[in-house]
């Protein structure tokens, strides 16, 4: 190995070197062929420092000891060739440039070492291009490097995401599971205060403590909900083959009261059937037929659930003739506690469709609705496709 210190013999004076540093390991056997190289790239405007070897033995050693920007290599070296020192610099987990300087190669060689991971093929007697050769496999080598940065940073952030959110969730469950017990203490004394002492207290105390027996029980039903919404996905069932059908009837079934009181027809027909937690999916069906219950217009609430497979997906709907939703808010509705209306003009705490959206992100799909005021919903989600993915199920209607 000659290394940069060493006295190497000069062929042609170089001009004066001042410019970009350039760290170079070269593979060549000539010491002409070195010097002419060294000149070329000091002439392109080159600072360059400078290892060079012949054998792969010494290859190998100098990349594990040396920190170069670019690799030059001969292609017919005695005993190895420029190929060989591409798979070596794969084999240390070296992202360095490697540039082939040779003489004239067959087509067929030159191809394969670019296939292979060289930067590019210079011809020794046109030496010239060397230069600009090795500034652009630098910059695509910083263009990996930025990308591979981005990445790294990226996945750190979505991996920082995920916990901050595992934390917050932990923070929700444990926050309202523990609120519930001195919650029910209010409640319980509250309403006792209320019965024991009514008539007895002034009429501006009845009032009160009315208020007070409101607002704890209004408080119980949102830490209930919040609870409902912090298990989704706490506990891990398994996924399991998952006929939707049975799944739609079970939500139907379980909103008998509201769809006998509100007279609403529910259809489904010929759902499919996919890898998913049926009682999770149960809960998703029931929170959107009901809301399509809930929010209906002046006609009794018309239902209708479908499923078409696009793609690698099985894409549902659950349409409703019902008062529609206002465009600015067809994203806002899907985050917890958004309401449009207030619990006089409709029920509700607006946990219901943040449910929804963990419980078909948990599926690995996605939901979102289209809708136009006075003229109905549809709610869509997805889910992914797996075989057997239909199930003809019976005409249902409720
Ligand atoms: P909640 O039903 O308790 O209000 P949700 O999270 O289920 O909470 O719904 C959020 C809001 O989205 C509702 O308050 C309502 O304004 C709107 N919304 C949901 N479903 C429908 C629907 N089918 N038709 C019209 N508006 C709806």
């Amino acid at each position: 190995m000659i290394s940069a210190q060493s006295a190497l013999p000069v062929v042609a004076a170089a001009p004066k070197a001042a410019g970009e540093k350039l760290s170079v390991l070269l593979v060549e056997d000539s010491a002409s062929d070195v010097e002419l190289t060294l000149n070329e790239l000091r002439r392109g405007g080159f600072e360059v420092s400078f290892d060079v070897v012949q054998t792969a033995e010494d290859f190998a050693s100098c990349l594990r000891s040396g920190s170069y920007d670019v690799v030059l290599t001969d292609y017919n070296l005695p005993q190895w060739t420029g190929i060989e020192a591409l798979e070596l610099l794969r084999q240390e987990g070296q992202d360095i440039p490697l540039i082939l300087v040779s003489g004239a190669l067959p087509d067929v060689t030159a191809v394969n070492c670019i296939k292979e991971g060289a930067g590019d093929y210079i011809l020794k007697d046109r030496l010239a291009r060397l230069p600009a050769a090795v500034r652009s496999a630098l910059q695509k080598k910083k263009l990996r490097d930025d990308r591979e940065h981005a990445q790294r940073d990226l996945a750190q952030k979505a991996e920082e995401l995920a916990r901050s959110n595992r934390e917050l969730e932990q923070f929700a469950y444990v926050a309202s599971h523990d609120l519930q017990e001195p919650l029910r203490m209010v409640a319980a004394y509250t309403q006792l205060l209320g019965e024991k002492y009514h008539g007895k207290l002034d009429e501006q105390a009845d009032k009160y403590i009315g208020y007070a027996v409101d607002g704890a029980k209004r408080m119980q039903t949102l830490i209930q909900d919040l609870l409902a919404f912090s298990r989704v996905g706490r506990q891990k069932d398994a996924f399991s083959l998952t006929d939707t059908n049975a799944v739609v009837e079970q939500a139907v079934s379980n909103l008998t009261a509201a769809i006998g009181e509100s007279g609403a027809i529910v259809k489904y027909d010929g759902l499919p059937v996919v890898v998913a937690n049926a009682s999770l999916l149960a809960q998703l069906f029931q929170n959107l037929i009901g809301n399509a219950i809930k929010f209906h217009g002046g006609t009794a609430p018309e239902i209708r659930v479908t499923a078409q497979k696009q793609a690698a997906e099985w894409v549902f709907a659950v349409t409703d003739n019902g008062i529609g939703i206002a465009p600015e808010y067809l994203d806002d509705i899907f985050v917890i506690f958004k309401r449009l209306h207030t619990r006089n003009e409709y029920p509700g705490n607006g946990i219901g469709l943040a449910i929804c959206r963990k419980i078909v992100e948990q599926h690995g799909g996605r939901i979102w609705v289209t809708s136009q005021e006075g003229q109905g919903s549809t709610f869509k989600f997805s889910l992914p496709a797996s075989e057997p993915y239909f199930q003809p199920g019976p005409n249902c209607e409720n």
